[in-house]
């Protein structure tokens, strides 16, 4: 009996790992297709300031598969990180988010002041092509640089600090802002900080979410913040949902948000209305 019981067992569980690689590798197929037909949207989400006007945009890659719907990028992109996809995602991501703020500025309807944030993957960050790539797609769509902010992760600093750090000089030497993205999840290379040249750490929003129950997501979002004063880089809070959230981030010096309080991710004809429309910046005149 145990043995006939331990034949089952092993036969549900190749019968589940089947399972699992055949979804795997149906969501690489779907991935292909996707990335050879541009079947991704670029949605776009509001970054403010403790006034509530807009100081920019973050670019949301959207996935709507014809057979499963949409699929987050928290699911797809890890996969397309693994399968090399992400340097030609993240091409389209940065080609379609520079040729809407192209739009928006000849439109009169992006403030020169916005940035308008991109993701940028580690592994699309490595390519010795990346550094060309944007040059080029900045030049194509005739973007100035300090519109542009690519937000980055504290990981990417694990491979390959020297030339890691040599790139995001050349960036940041081009007048293109630099963010890290989901600050206090990763390898936090403090050390490294004070010479990296970012202008911004977005605190993630795992810190924020519980914020004013958890004393040490308190105490971090305070460190975090205190820290970057001193190196003067700026910070900005992920995931901020109420309006208690919005005022105690105030409280303790954060004056950047973004977060469903402010607005969700939208396409760019929402955003407009939603965002753009009846913003005071754009009728002041510069
Ligand atoms: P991220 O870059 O940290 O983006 C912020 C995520 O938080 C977005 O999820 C956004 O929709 C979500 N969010 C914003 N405000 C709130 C809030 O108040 N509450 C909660 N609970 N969530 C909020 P999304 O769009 O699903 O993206 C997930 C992740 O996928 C991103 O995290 C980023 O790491 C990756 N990703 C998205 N688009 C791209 C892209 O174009 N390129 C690359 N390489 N990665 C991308
Ligand atoms: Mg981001
Ligand atoms: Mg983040
Ligand atoms: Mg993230």
């Amino acid at each position: 009996r145990a043995k006939e019981s331990g034949r089952n067992t092993f036969a549900i569980y190749k019968a589940e790992m089947q399972a699992v690689s055949d979804a795997r590798l149906e969501m690489e197929k779907a991935l292909h297709h996707a990335t050879e037909f541009k079947l991704f949207e670029l949605y776009y989400q509001p970054q403010t300031n403790h006034k509530n006007e807009l100081i920019g945009a973050e670019a949301l890659i959207r996935w709507k598969d014809a057979k499963r719907g949409f699929i987050s990028p928290a699911e797809f992109i890890p996969v397309a990180e693994e399968i090399g996809l992400i340097v030609e995602i993240g091409h389209w991501v940065l080609n379609q988010a520079l040729s809407q703020v192209a739009i928006w500025l000849k439109e009169g309807k992006w403030h020169p002041s916005w940035r308008m944030s991109i993701n940028v993957s580690p592994i699309q960050f490595q390519q010795a092509g990346f550094l060309p790539m944007l040059k080029e797609q900045l030049s194509k769509h005739k973007v100035p640089t300090s519109c542009v902010d690519l937000e980055i992760t504290e990981n990417m600093l694990l491979n390959d600090l020297s030339s890691s750090l040599e790139k995001m000089h050349a960036i940041k030497g081009m007048g293109v802002h630099l963010s890290i993205d989901d600050f206090g999840t990763g390898y936090s290379s403090l050390k490294y900080l004070k010479s990296l040249p970012i202008d911004r750490l977005k605190i993630d929003q795992s810190f924020v979410r519980d914020l004013l129950t958890d004393k040490s997501d308190e105490a971090i979002v305070h460190a975090v913040i205190a820290m970057a004063k001193a190196l003067h880089i700026s910070v900005l809070a992920e995931g901020v949902e109420t309006l208690a959230h919005f005022e105690r981030l105030c409280e303790v010096n954060c004056f950047y948000y973004q977060g469903y309080y402010f607005g969700r991710p939208v396409p760019p004809s929402e955003f407009e209305v939603a965002f753009i429309q009846g913003s005071n910046q754009l009728k002041t005149p510069l």
